[in-house]
């Protein structure tokens, strides 16, 4: 299965990903995820990134086709991909495709996990995030121990674009840029919808269905 998560920042695109990963045995690729740890670990691709991430804004274009080339080329993903966070607006889906077709693949479904605006400030002001990729909330999704990572032990911490200033403007970015891709893979006839406003079992039961896995 070669698939596509689309939704808003904070809808459950993470989420979902690591469950389904689980499930299918193939990897999740969530751009973010890569630009964040080069961003970490102080990479060209990094230092070029991080002051659009610090804004809330997408990053370029073109960098991000060049590091979902790179991923695509890597040898596991024989079995499918998931991708989480990409692609986010009409010139990195058609990259996308581009990319496929000279691999010699093509995209099989995109799920759209659709959640309320209202409810997303509320999911990504109470995210908190730990190193290792794992995600908990602060209400809906409270980790063991206060702070504490239960994968790995690491510490957890809010991500900068988690702010409410930032998460306004993230909303802005998805609007205008991110939501024409609902309409682009309803007409390319891979569209599946599903909705992210129930809990998270809830919500991978759906996915599940409306997929036939
Ligand atoms: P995410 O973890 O998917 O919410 O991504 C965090 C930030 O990384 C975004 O707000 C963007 O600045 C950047 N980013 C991640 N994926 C993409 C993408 N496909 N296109 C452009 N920017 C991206």
């Amino acid at each position: 299965m070669r698939m596509i998560l689309l939704g808003k920042p904070g809808g459950g695109k993470g989420t979902q990903a690591t469950l389904l990963k689980e499930h299918l045995d193939v990897p999740q690729i969530s751009t973010g995820d890569i630009l964040r740890e080069a961003v970490k670990n102080g990479t060209p691709l990094g230092k070029e990134a991080k002051n659009y991430m610090d804004a809330g804004k997408l990053v370029p274009d073109d960098l991000i086709r060049g590091l979902v080339e790179e991923r695509l080329s890597q040898d596991d993903i024989g079995k499918g991909f998931i991708f989480d966070g990409f692609p986010r607006t009409l010139a990195q889906a058609e990259g996308l495709k581009k990319i496929a077709d000279k691999l010699g693949i093509s995209i099989d479904k995109a799920v759209y996990i659709d959640v309320p605006t209202d409810k997303i400030v509320k999911r990504l002001s109470g995210r908190r995030s730990c190193a290792c990729g794992a995600v908990y909330h602060i209400e809906s999704k409270r980790p063991k121990i206060e702070g504490v990572c239960d994968a790995c032990s690491g510490k957890l911490y809010q991500r900068d674009d988690d702010k409410e200033d930032v998460i306004k403007q993230r909303i802005e970015q998805y609007e205008a840029q991110t939501m024409p891709l609902i309409d682009y893979y309803r007409k390319e006839g891979k569209l599946v919808t599903i909705d992210g406003d129930q809990d998270i079992d809830e919500v991978f039961n759906d996915i599940k269905r409306g997929l036939g896995i």
